[in-house]
């Protein structure tokens, strides 16, 4: 039986299955990747980050840390065949969040897409590990034309409703925001997007690593009239928000003391139990979610058993034919 002879409601199921996946910054390492971690209780740092820290090296290997495709999207499906083709790429561009690494790539990758799966598209969330003031010291005088164009690309996507970005995207940008809102049938939420690195004290060990915790934070639109509201959040909202982040993690999770280790190591996070509250000092609690945890035991021992599958394909089958 072949995948176009199952009624059209299963093929859509498959399709999502299939094509559908977290966003790229939640995505992981598949277990055979060599920056997937083998060491249980040692951090695995993401897929998402392009360039592994120089510092970072995964338990046992001795080969230098290399970027890997594990974050990208693995769209085989569409290759099937025209009416595969054609019945899945719309489930794929109407209902995943696309993720970019940065505004360049997604200046790139927009441009190179058709406009009929460009007006498919729902959500987008660009990323950006650089930090803001380096980021436009690189472009220098031509930031704001850059930005513009990748204004124009986000404008032209006509189903948009969910947009994630970094604090450029609206700084100096009040115009393009209330665009969204009027000329965006649907558009629904903006978001600024700020990833930011702590340094997470090592479980039984005085060694320390890196984790990232994203922080979104939405746009009130409505409230966004002029140039000067946006320029007063960037400035002052979005670092009092950061401010109240850092304060509340390092108060409530990483600060700890001989007698009493940190609450971070207390409550063992690991990549399938990574979120945490924390409380800021006007009574307000957050959850907040980390990335680049140790993998817990079900992780652990899946990545173990497909490790050995890559490895070793006869064993099982003779395990399940016998
Ligand atoms: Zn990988």
């Amino acid at each position: 039986m072949s995948l176009t002879t199952l009624p059209r409601e299963l093929r859509d199921l498959i399709y999502g299955f299939a094509l559908l996946q977290p966003s790229r910054i939640r995505q992981r390492h598949k277990a055979t990747c060599e920056r997937s971690q083998r060491e249980r209780g040692q951090p695995e740092q993401p897929p998402f980050i392009p360039k592994p820290l120089p510092s970072f090296r995964v338990v046992g290997s001795t080969q230098e840390p290399a970027g890997c495709g594990c974050a990208k999207r693995r769209l085989d499906l569409l290759l099937v065949s025209r009416q595969i083709h054609a019945e899945a790429a719309p489930v794929f561009w109407s209902k995943s969040t696309h993720t970019f690494e940065n505004a360049e790539m997604f200046v790139e990758d927009m441009g190179r897409l058709r406009p009929e799966y460009r007006n498919l598209i729902r959500h987008i969330c660009i990323v950006s590990m650089i930090p803001e003031p380096l980021l436009r010291h690189s472009y220098g005088d031509v930031f704001p034309i850059f930005m513009s164009r990748v204004w124009e690309h986000v404008l032209s996507c006509k189903s948009l409703r969910t947009l994630e970005a970094p604090p450029s995207f609206v700084e100096f940008h009040a115009d393009e925001n209330q665009r969204l809102g009027k000329e965006l049938l649907y558009f629904e939420t903006l978001t600024i997007l700020t990833i930011t690195c702590f340094i997470w004290p090592r479980a039984e060990t005085r060694h320390q690593d890196t984790v990232y915790v994203p922080y979104p934070l939405e746009v009130p639109l409505d409230r966004i009239k002029h140039e000067e509201d946006m320029i007063e959040l960037v400035r002052v909202g979005i670092p009092r928000h950061a401010f109240s982040i850092n304060n509340a993690v390092h108060e409530q999770l990483l600060r700890g003391s001989r007698c009493r280790p940190p609450r971070a190591l207390q409550l063992r996070l690991c990549d399938t139990d990574n979120e945490v509250d924390v409380t800021f000092h006007d009574g307000t609690t957050v959850r907040l979610e980390f990335l680049g945890l140790p993998n817990g035991p079900k992780t652990h021992s899946r990545n173990v058993r497909e490790r050995i599958m890559a490895k070793h394909p006869d064993i099982f089958w003779t395990d399940i034919r016998g």
